[in-house]
């Protein structure tokens, strides 16, 4: 009977399912994937683009392999190469910071500011970094120019990933933001009420929180009820 069973088990793991959602643009559909904490998956024109990809939240060998990586920053919930090994082959172009560059061979490099198109989708880095939540030695969890947000351009749609930040004056320069993914994970980064206001300072079509931890979406839902301009969309990005 065991051996009956095991294999089932296995399989229910190898199909596991994740939130989905579609979005039209111009230039065709994209499909986007929730695995989890900061990971997301884009498919666009059957090419697939992964954000921070991380093994404990899924196993990355079940999905197809990568046209795009991007990783934010270089901490290992952002960063893990045993899960990049799984969806990278020759093909794959892995988009990090100079400290991501370290723990990873053949990556392209983008600091704050830099802009490089793959295919037809354009890649903005836009900085990441704290300026109220501190490690207890005074400094930055996340120190300005070690990481990077990505503003993605497909078709005339612009989507803002965050990465782990405060909210900084630089996301004020925003421009024409249709969807954004901002992190409330605490400590790390942004509290509800920091997370409104970053996303007022910008003011997204869409906002999804991401990277929640322990955090009550449900607060940063009722802070922006006063501002319906943003539809607020709550997966599950714990
Ligand atoms: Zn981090
Ligand atoms: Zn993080």
């Amino acid at each position: 009977m065991i051996a009956m069973v095991i294999p089932i088990v296995i399989a229910l793991t190898a199909t596991a399912t994740y939130e989905k959602d579609a979005v039209q643009t111009t230039a065709g559909e994209i499909e986007i994937t929730f695995i989890g904490h900061s990971s997301l998956i884009f498919t666009h024109h059957g090419k697939t683009i992964f954000i921070d990809p991380y093994g404990k939240l899924a196993e990355y060998s079940s999905f197809p392999k990568a046209d795009i990586i991007l990783v934010t920053h270089d901490h290992s919930d952002h960063l893990d190469t045993t899960a990049i090994g799984k969806i990278r082959n020759e093909g794959t172009q892995l988009v990090t910071t100079v400290l991501g560059a370290q723990k990873v061979t053949g990556a392209i490099i983008m600091n704050n500011g830099d802009t490089c198109q793959i295919g037809d989708i354009k890649i903005e880095a836009v900085p990441a970094y704290n300026i109220r939540h501190m490690r207890d030695n005074g400094l930055p969890f996340h120190p300005k120019g070690d990481g990077n947000g990505y503003v993605l351009t497909i078709g005339e749609k612009r989507i803002y990933i965050a990465g782990d930040t405060d909210d900084i004056p630089e996301m004020s320069h925003l421009d024409n933001i249709d969807i954004a993914f901002l992190p409330m994970n605490l400590p790390y980064t942004m509290t509800p009420e920091e997370t409104a206001a970053a996303a007022r300072s910008f003011m997204p079509k869409v906002l999804y929180p991401y990277h929640t931890g322990e955090t009550d979406t449900k607060k940063l839902v009722k802070l922006l009820g006063a501002s319906p301009e943003i539809e607020v969309r709550i997966r599950h990005m714990k």
